[in-house]
């Protein structure tokens, strides 16, 4: 038996989840296994009852588990809170106390949404099939010091980026070990023209190259990868980057693939539980209204079911399913294009259900 938690959170963030653990459920009978599910508060909808994004209580049950399911959190009722008081510090200080220090992006585009893709068919090629492996923990996001100092007649605001050694081997090392296992290319992205963390970066990835001699290595600077990314998606087999560079990065390839609703993610660190999520966030604009994709978030499962539990067959029967409701037309309303029937979050999740 498998202990997964869920975190539904904010906004389009429970009815996602809701059609994720309909397909799990599907999944389960299935392949003889059982899941007990356990729910918990994350983000503004922790805020409202517990006054902070994230307990200890709730990060006491995701320690215990065996996996996490995240759904998305933040939205404007909470804008207003001070930093450490705003929901996004729920995904946040979960990476940071579970030690989950790479996130797996996969870029994949089902052909059937081929003309939801704002790129030209010539350019995006058939198969795009790549994956984006982004630092989790380091960088920017986590660098102190960081903060707005006020004097007399001036406002600074200063951040700070720093990477040792161990942060840069340790995410390196997977994606060699992950590259290995898929078409041998691996695409280092940094900008060590002019930033000292990237200069680190880049010899650190020439120093474990050393013991990949199988995989193939080039290193490209971020503002030429954003570029490549729309001119030549195809070239790329895993993109390996640090914090900031692949946040920005993902987002930007996630539109390659119709929408950012189609988009899984895994963030996996030295021990167990990994956590699952869509890389968009909890999308208030549509939430409540039946609108949003819960494709990326049942994706996201279909990762966990490979790389918590081991089960390849069952996450392939999942995005089996995925394609076959693609293919016969049926699509939420940010994949529109092509659709033989537009559908609900949960009307998806029902077709995708039927056909596991
Ligand atoms: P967003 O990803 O929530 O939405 C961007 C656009 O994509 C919106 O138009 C939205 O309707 C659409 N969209 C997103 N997911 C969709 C889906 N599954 N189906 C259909 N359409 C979808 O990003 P945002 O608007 O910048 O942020 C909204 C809130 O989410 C903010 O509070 C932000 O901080 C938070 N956020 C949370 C996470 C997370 O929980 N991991 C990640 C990003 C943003």
């Amino acid at each position: 038996m498998y202990k997964v938690v869920l975190l539904p959170g904010d906004g389009i963030g429970p009815e996602i989840i809701a059609e994720t653990v309909k397909i799990l459920k599907a999944v389960e009978k299935q392949f003889d296994l059982e899941f007990c599910f356990e729910e918990g508060l994350a983000g503004g909808a922790s805020i409202d009852i517990y006054g902070a994004p994230l307990t200890q209580e709730t990060l006491t049950l995701c320690r215990n588990s065996d996996a996490i399911l995240f759904g998305a959190v933040g939205g404007p009722k909470w804008d207003g809170l001070s930093k450490e008081l705003r929901p996004e510090q729920a995904i946040l200080g979960l990476r940071r106390s579970l030690g989950l220090y790479a996130n797996l992006r996969p870029m994949y585009l089902f052909n059937a949404l081929i003309d939801a893709s704002p790129l030209k068919k010539e350019i995006i090629g058939d198969n795009l099939d790549f994956l984006i492996i982004r630092e989790l923990t380091g960088g920017l996001y986590f660098g102190q010091p960081k903060g707005i100092e006020k004097t007399q007649n001036k406002i600074r605001a200063f951040d700070t980026m720093e990477y040792t050694y161990e942060e840069i081997e340790r995410v390196t090392r997977l994606a060699f070990e992950t590259a290995r296992r898929r078409k041998g290319c691996l695409t280092s992205v940094d900008k060590a023209n002019v930033l000292e963390t990237s200069r680190l970066w880049r010899s650190v990835v020439c120093d474990i190259a050393a013991d990949y001699p199988n995989v193939k290595l080039n290193h490209m600077y971020v503002d030429n990868c954003s570029m490549q990314l729309i001119l030549n998606p195809g070239q790329f087999d895993v993109i390996l980057t640090e914090n900031t560079f692949g946040d920005i990065l993902s987002d930007e390839a996630s539109v390659l693939t119709g929408s950012i609703g189609m988009l899984p993610s895994a963030s996996l660190g030295g021990s167990k539980p990994y956590l699952y999520e869509p890389i968009h966030g909890s999308a208030p604009d549509i939430a409540g209204k039946g609108k949003a994709n819960p494709i990326a978030c049942i994706l996201s499962a279909a990762m966990m079911l490979k790389y918590s539990f081991g089960v390849k067959e069952a996450a392939a029967v999942i995005t089996n399913a995925v394609q076959k409701a693609l293919y016969n037309g049926f699509r939420t309303a940010d994949i529109a294009i092509g659709a033989k029937e537009v559908v609900t979050t949960s009307q998806m999740g029902d077709i995708i259900e039927k056909y596991i």
